[in-house]
């Protein structure tokens, strides 16, 4: 599709490959291989929430009042590739690690309510495909808008589920590898919490665009997800829109 240089007039051709879905779907990890088996930009787009998160409980402002206009006009929130991993940059302090414990994750869909957090992330999200990849280079950008608002005119969309059990399986095996121990009851809690908060809210709910390919990952393994995405991109002369 071809993008406008936020603030100029230059035009850019990008293949863009948007990848939504719940959380725990397995859509952050699968994004990220589908990304580096095509050369392609990776962009994550709830790292971005997340940071603006962090944000809130550091300074502590609730999100849902008026006073957290200032916070949004002050944050600086950017992404960076190193050494094949996403650096998140919050006011230019790397929080790549502080932003995945599950207190942030509980105030990301918290802020992500906000229509004005919304329509500055989403400019964010398009500068990073912009700015980032040359005239016809190709980004696989995942989130929960990315097919619906981010980049509705997308070449490829997909929509990751999988079942809320097994989504919090998943999640308390990727925790207790870091040493965690969480209950799946609590994290299945968690996700019904999170996905009722992502699917609800008035602005840009959680959902699959209409044209957009669904996968149900519930009984794939990880490489199976994977090969299926690429197999359907490469194997598709146009794309995945009827
Ligand atoms: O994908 P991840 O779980 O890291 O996203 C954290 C939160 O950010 C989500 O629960 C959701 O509320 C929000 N989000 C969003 N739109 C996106 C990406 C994430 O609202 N495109």
């Amino acid at each position: 599709m071809k993008i406008v240089a936020p603030c100029e007039d230059v035009e850019r051709t990008i293949v863009i490959i948007a990848i939504d879905g719940p959380a725990g779907s397995g859509k952050s990890s699968t994004a990220k291989a589908v990304a580096s088996r095509l050369g392609a930009l990776f962009v994550d787009s709830g790292a971005m929430y997340r940071a603006m998160a962090l944000k809130a409980l550091r300074t502590g402002i609730d999100p849902e009042t008026t006073d957290f206009e200032a916070v949004i006009r002050e944050t600086r929130i950017g992404l960076t590739a190193r050494d094949n991993r996403t650096i998140v940059l919050l006011d230019g302090e790397d929080v790549s690690h502080l932003i995945r414990s599950e207190e942030v994750s509980g105030m990301s869909s918290r802020v992500s309510k906000r229509p004005d957090v919304r329509v500055r992330m989403v400019e964010l999200q398009r500068e990073a495909a912009f700015n980032h990849v040359a005239d016809g280079g190709v980004v696989v950008m995942e989130g929960r808008d990315i097919g619906t608002v981010v980049f509705p005119k997308a070449e490829f969309k997909f929509f990751i589920t999988a079942a809320p059990e097994i989504r919090a399986e998943r999640r308390a095996r990727q925790l207790s590898k870091k040493g965690e121990v969480v209950s799946v009851a609590a994290l299945l809690q968690q996700i019904r919490e999170r996905d009722e908060r992502d699917e609800t809210r008035s602005d840009s709910p959680l959902r699959a665009a209409d044209d957009a390919a669904t996968l149900d990952t519930s009984g794939m393994e990880f490489e199976e997800q994977v090969d299926t995405i690429v197999r359907m991109i490469s194997g598709n002369a146009g794309d995945t829109r009827q």
